[in-house]
């Protein structure tokens, strides 16, 4: 029998690509090599749905119970890859054995970035369904939440613990909430809503020393406050695991360097999802940390392992939500020299187009997700279109498609 396709991390696109090489023919052996005790389970909601206890972990699983046996897939959970010969095609486990490949990929995702103090009891990162259990038993009425950072997991977490009762101060080094990726403007929108749901915000203030009390946590500010909680959560971004493929020689570039296909410089090896730096046809060399990348790109790269020379172009888009708003955003844009507004900022029913040299880059909307789709249409197409068409709500934005 041929050696196996070996998935190493079966977090979301390792799900993905798992199905679609079957469902595009591959029937030789496939092995799922996950650190996890979980099969490949979502993660969106442990910032929302299951931290607020509103659903619970039979909803989490990306694929029906069963699956990976009816694909006759050798799924193996709590179990390591600690290095990789990308010459002699072998991948070593945790414990000593090894594994050899026909083709590799690489979906190991990323990890929290831990800033200030080490994981504990009170002090919480947020990227497990283990990180949100102990996450969720410091929410609710009477207990006062700190969370550093407000970024997506921050303000997520914010949200869901303010709908469970809990109070929340939140510290922001930079001048609004998701400042890098929305920009300061669109960001104090963010600012607003957390305020008005009773989020102490503080904005322009770094996190100092953590202190672990008998019964709580005390996070100093670079303001010089001390700021007492019951826990702290800290939303710092991740870390792309990368180890494995830095240690086998792979190019890693913020994430493991792969070309338009998803494929890296070595023979047979691939990656995808959070940890793949990835040469996009449209916007350049990017990593993305979003749940619907990891499906698209899981699924693209299963296509790339079987043969295909297509690239991944995929636009891009991901959604958070946080109270009762649903924010998305569609393309992407490290920089941008105009945004511009169609409909109503204050009444929080707008659509955002960050422009740059005349080309739309990405969209933001909340409350108007036909408005992300069509926008996305018109980043793909490379379209410079006219602004005051793209302000005007009257203009069907599909309308501004290339004939
Ligand atoms: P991961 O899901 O990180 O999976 C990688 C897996 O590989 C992990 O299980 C890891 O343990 C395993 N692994 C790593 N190294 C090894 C090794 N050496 N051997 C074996 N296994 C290994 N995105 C959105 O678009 N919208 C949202 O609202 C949203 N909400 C989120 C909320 C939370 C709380 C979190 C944490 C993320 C959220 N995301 C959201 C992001 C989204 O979940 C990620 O982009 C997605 O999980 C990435 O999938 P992945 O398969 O690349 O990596």
């Amino acid at each position: 029998m041929s050696d196996p396709v070996v998935i190493v991390g079966a977090g979301l696109a390792a799900g993905a690509a798992v199905q679609t090489l079957r469902q595009e023919g591959e029937d030789g052996p496939i092995v799922l090599l996950g650190a996890e005790p979980h099969l490949p389970y979502e993660r969106p909601p442990l910032s929302k749905e299951y931290l607020r206890g509103e659903t619970d972990a039979e909803a989490l699983p990306l694929h029906p119970t069963g699956s990976y046996e009816e694909w006759g897939v050798d799924a193996r959970t709590g179990v390591r890859a600690t290095a990789l010969d990308v010459g002699d095609r072998t991948v070593e486990l945790e414990g000593g054995d090894s594994l050899r490949y026909r083709i590799l990929l690489l979906a190991t995702g990323g990890r929290a970035r831990v800033i200030g103090a080490e994981p504990s009891e009170r002090v919480c990162y947020l990227r497990t369904v283990e990180d949100a259990d102990r996450l969720r038993s410091h929410l609710g009425g009477g207990k006062h939440l700190l969370v550093v950072g407000a970024g997506f997991i921050g303000c997520e977490v914010a949200a869901s613990a303010r709908g469970l009762g809990t109070e929340v101060t939140m510290i922001e080094r930079g001048p609004a909430p998701l400042n890098r990726v929305l920009g300061e403007g669109m960001g104090r929108v963010l600012a607003e809503i957390h305020r008005e749901h009773g989020v102490d915000l503080r904005l322009e203030t770094g996190m100092g020393e953590v202190r672990e009390t008998d019964g709580g946590v005390v996070v100093e500010t670079d303001h010089g406050e001390a700021l007492e909680g019951d826990a702290v959560v800290i939303g710092a971004g991740i870390i792309p695991n990368t180890e494995l493929a830095e240690a086998a020689g792979l190019e890693v570039e913020n994430g493991i360097a792969v070309d338009a296909r998803c494929a890296t410089a070595a023979d047979g090896v691939f990656a995808a999802g959070d940890v793949a730096s990835h040469d996009h046809p449209v916007f350049g060399r990017i990593r993305v940390e979003h749940f619907d990348n990891a499906l698209k790109m899981g699924a693209h790269v299963a296509g790339a392992m079987l043969g295909s020379e297509d690239p991944f172009d995929d636009p891009h888009w991901f959604w958070s939500d946080q109270y009762d708003v649903n924010l998305q955003m569609g393309g992407f844009a490290a920089t941008w020299d105009e945004i511009v507004i169609r409909g109503s900022v204050e009444d929080r029913d707008f659509t955002a187009f960050y422009l740059q040299d005349g080309s739309v880059r990405s969209v933001l909307s909340i409350g108007r997700p036909r408005d992300v789709r069509r926008g996305m249409r018109l980043i793909k197409a490379g379209v410079r279109p006219d602004v005051d068409a793209l302000r005007d709500d009257d203009v069907d934005i599909a309308s501004l498609l290339p004939g």
